[in-house]
């Protein structure tokens, strides 16, 4: 755990969110400021701010994440069409640096994103 880091604080429960999904390597609570009706963050219990910071060792508990992604958008009614997306660096909108997976639905989505 990263002492400075949100994420880290909410997987811990320092800090409050609406947890979705509290298990031994992954966490997921609902997004503090919807972008969709359904706005999920998935994130690893391991701390590591973006995709590229992970080894081979952690391909499976990236796979995990989308796993999970795709539970919750079943139980939610959602595959007429979700979005999983990890933002990585600033310049793709990354604001909060512990990797996580945006899990979006319950709308339409435009292609290419913004
Ligand atoms: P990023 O921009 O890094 O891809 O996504 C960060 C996400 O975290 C944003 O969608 C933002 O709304 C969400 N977020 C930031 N702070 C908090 C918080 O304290 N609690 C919750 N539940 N979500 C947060
Ligand atoms: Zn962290």
């Amino acid at each position: 755990m990263d002492a400075n880091c949100l994420f880290c604080k909410i997987g811990a429960k320092k800090i409050p969110a609406k947890l979705v999904l509290d298990e031994e390597e992954i966490f997921a609570f609902e997004d503090i400021n919807p972008q969709a009706p359904t706005h999920i963050l998935l994130c690893p219990r391991k701390h590591f701010a973006s995709l590229h910071e992970a080894s081979e060792e952690d391909a499976a508990l990236l796979g995990k994440l989308q796993m999970a992604a795709a539970k919750i958008a079943k139980e939610r009614g959602l595959l007429a069409g979700y979005r999983t997306v990890f933002n990585n660096g600033s310049g793709a909108g990354q604001s909060v640096f512990h990797l996580h997976l945006h899990l979006l639905g319950g709308r339409n989505f435009r292609w290419p994103p913004g």
